[in-house]
């Protein structure tokens, strides 16, 4: 194009014979021409009834007709006829319709129009003036145009850059943020819900960091599209950024509901992927919000879901968990274990403590778990599941694991020769490079025979690199360790390793017997299902978790030998276990409650009970799904109707169904549902705006908010039960 302008301005400084110099009418109309021919814009006129009386070859040639056969069209009709009041401009704002415009004889400037073409979507810019004679008579309107079908849809892939995340195509933090508020702002006047999910994916930072970032990127983009799977088209998914994931449920405040979608996500996303050949496992931890419950605005809904979301992280692996006020910071909880943990090896506030493995037949001791302990000075003892993830979270984990190596190995080599030590390696530290010459050295420095050491492994150590993988597998058999795939069954269970790598041992998940002994379980099969499976590949089995004596019966009937559990013990510190051995054979006698009492958890917690129109004090002493032991009230007979206040917003109605003294044994209406942390709560809660009206602040319920409107009133009413006081009970009073 340039090289046609210079052409020409050349010929026409040379040729200016006898058509006019430049400056002059004639020369005009040949730049007027030369313009119209060049594509960049054309020209038009309309007479006073707004038919065309002059248009552009070119822009006749883009409405696919001839120039003189469109004079005579009124204007307006090339265009696509605007649905609403307005046209829109460049700037984005509004503007009166071309056809509006045209009436009222206005200056057109810059409407963006699109041509009445089919199968094509062109669209130009029109500007134009008004034209008046001598006397003003207006006499209709030139003007010009361009194409700008090409600047449209950039400046669109823009608008859409801006909202969506290019990745993984899916909406971005910023577009969530404005659909959050918007719904948020329309559903508070109608009273509706809207809940909100937070994923942040276990381990993407190890995928990244072994198999490269476009690696990470393709794993990412395969996540969004499961979620798309899973999440119903209602609901709006966004990547917040990283492996960050934000999903909005609008109208939904079912918390059974939630609770079993986040499974699902969780599920989901935990199924192996294969990026560019290689398999890789990762998983996912959820937190649940629910408006108005746990937050009117969209800055306080994001902020309980992140804290929710930290909580489950907290937790382990692989959780959901819902938002409660009960959740402490656990951001801030982590940051301040991740600092303390990085003096506690140097302070010398870790220690590992020993599990017993024991033989069934005979309750002899074959081995021990070493688990690790910290005793922190201030805090008191925190558990492995909430440091040991953490740590893997920093390099730390690779000090720690080598300490925990060395200590356990060393502790070993003073036990008797039949007795093996078993040590839980992170997968971060299985996959470092020197971790064999750090099995090797620690064997040597304690002395320990390495057939007595076993090494164990989660099936995460088969993500990632998987030739490193297999290197890591042969250096270690070479030093002669044992290998042992723990957790089994819990995550990814394929069992295409288990034929080509050599384990010497699988440990059945705890999960497995902690229902097996429920009617209708499959898990008895499942138990069954693996140790003849172990069998069949030369393996040996250890089921853990086993802390009820018909757990250990059904266990050993399905061909269980060796159990580590509660049932036998807890871990216990390396001089309990050398006093042990100076006693003689270490043998366990297995001791512990009759039948498994699934899920009943045992709290100390002050929670209200309502009845009639009075309230009272109690401890909850243990919950179920289906029931609940309180204490607090005198004599209630059986059969009386209650409800139980929870705390936000949370009421059970239930019924007595034994009663001892101030003690008694409810039955829920209604089920309770899992809170993603081994707790309870109600599917629904009574709504803060219901509050609202009855006086209350529109803010997310605090504890005991709900206690106020139920107490309003209930001054007067003389109480049916004598409250008493209970060791928990914080002010009782006799009524
Ligand atoms: P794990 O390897 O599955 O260890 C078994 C866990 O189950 C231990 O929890 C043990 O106390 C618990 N347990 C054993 N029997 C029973 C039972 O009958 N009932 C119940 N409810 N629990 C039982 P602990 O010590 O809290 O350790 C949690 C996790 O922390 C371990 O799970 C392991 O993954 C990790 N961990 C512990 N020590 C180390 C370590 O030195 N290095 C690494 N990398 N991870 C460790
Ligand atoms: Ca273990
Ligand atoms: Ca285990």
């Amino acid at each position: 194009m340039t090289a046609f302008w210079k052409r020409k301005s050349g010929g026409a400084g040379s040729t200016v014979v006898g058509t006019g110099g430049p400056g002059t009418p004639a020369e005009k109309l040949r730049l007027l021409e030369e313009f119209e021919k060049s594509g960049k814009g054309w020209f038009w006129s309309t007479d006073a009834k707004g038919c065309i009386t002059y248009i552009s070859q070119s822009a006749a040639k883009s409405l696919g007709r001839d120039a003189a056969s469109l004079h005579g069209t009124r204007l307006v009709s090339l265009f696509v006829q605007e649905k609403d009041e307005s046209t829109s401009t460049q700037a984005g704002h509004s503007e009166r319709t071309l056809p509006f415009l045209m009436s009222m004889k206005n200056t057109i400037a810059n409407a963006e129009l699109r041509l009445d073409i089919p199968d094509d979507e062109v669209w130009w810019s029109l500007h134009g003036r008004p034209q008046f004679d001598a006397d003003g008579t207006f006499t209709g309107y030139r003007g010009n145009g361009e194409d700008i079908t090409e600047e449209r849809q950039s400046r669109q892939d823009a608008s859409r850059m801006a909202l969506f995340d290019s990745l993984t195509g899916l909406a971005n933090r910023h577009h969530m943020t404005k659909r959050l508020e918007s719904i948020l702002a329309s559903y508070k006047a109608a009273g509706r819900s809207c809940a909100m999910m937070m994923l942040d994916l276990d381990r993407f930072k190890q995928v990244n960091d072994t198999l490269g970032h476009p690696a990470g990127d393709e794993l990412l983009k395969q996540v969004a599209q499961r979620l798309q799977r899973i999440v119903g088209s209602n609901c709006e998914i966004g990547r917040l950024g990283g492996d960050e994931f934000q999903v909005i449920l609008p109208d939904m405040d079912d918390r059974g509901r939630l609770g079993e979608l986040a499974s699902r996500v969780i599920q989901m996303i935990s199924q192996p992927y294969s990026i560019e050949g290689s398999r890789c496992v990762i998983g996912t931890s959820v937190g649940i919000a629910i408006a108005p419950y746990d937050g009117v605005s969209s800055g306080e809904l994001v902020r309980s879901a992140d804290l929710a979301l930290y909580a489950a992280k907290g937790g382990g692996k692989g959780q959901y968990r819902f938002f409660s006020n009960e959740l402490k910071d656990e951001a801030e909880e982590r940051r301040m274990i991740e600092e303390d943990l990085r003096d506690a090896l140097a302070k010398g506030q870790l220690e590992m403590h020993y599990q017993p493995v024991v033989r069934v037949e005979d309750n002899t001791v074959t081995g021990f778990e070493a688990l690790m302990r910290w005793h922190h000075p201030a805090r008191g003892p925190i558990g492995p599941g909430v440091f040991i993830s953490v740590a893997e979270e920093t390099d730390l984990i690779l000090a720690l694991g080598e300490w925990a190596l060395r200590t356990a190995c060393d502790n070993a080599a003073k036990w008797p020769e039949t007795v093996r030590v078993a040590v839980n390696v992170s997968a971060v530290q299985f996959a470092s490079e020197r971790f064999p010459k750090v099995v090797a050295s620690v064997l040597a420095n304690s002395g320990l025979r390495p057939d007595r050491l076993e090494l164990e492994l989660t099936e995460t150590v088969f993500m990632g690199d998987r030739i490193g993988a297999e290197e890591t597998f042969r250096s270690l058999k070479s030093l002669g360790v044992r290998l042992v795939l723990d957790d089994f069954g819990t995550g990814y269970s394929s069992l295409g390793y288990l034929r080509t790598v050599p384990i010497d041992k699988i440990k059945i998940d705890r999960t497995f017997v902690e229902t097996c002994t429920e009617k209708g379980s499959n898990n008895q099969a499942i138990i069954a299902a693996i140790v003849n499976l172990a069998a069949a590949l030369a393996m040996e089995t250890t089921v853990e978790g086993v802390e009820a004596l018909d757990q250990l019966s059904l266990v050993t009937a399905q061909g269980g030998t060796h159990v580590q559990g509660f049932i036998y013990s807890r871990a216990i510190s390396p001089d309990a276990v050398l006093l042990n051995f100076e006693r003689g054979e270490f043998r366990i006698e297995p001791s512990g409650p009759q039948c498994y009492r699934p899920n009943r958890r045992t709290v100390f917690r002050r929670i209200g009970v309502i009845h009639e129109d009075h309230r009272y004090e109690a401890m909850l002493r243990d919950i179920s799904r289906t029931g609940a032991r309180i204490e607090g009230m005198l004599n209630v007979p059986e059969g009386t109707e209650l409800v139980l206040d929870l705390g936000e917003g949370q009421l059970a109605v239930c019924i007595v169904r034994r009663s001892n003294d101030a003690q008694q044994g409810v039955e829920f209406e209604m089920p309770l549902i899992s809170d993603g942390a081994g707790g309870f709560c109600t599917r629904h809660r009574i709504s803060p705006y219901a509050l609202a009206a009855a006086g209350m602040p529109l803010t997310a319920l605090g504890p005991g908010a709900s206690q106020l409107a139920l107490n309003e009133g209930s001054r007067s009413a003389r109480p049916a039960f004598m409250q008493v006081e209970t060791s928990g009970t914080k002010g009782s009073r006799a009524a």
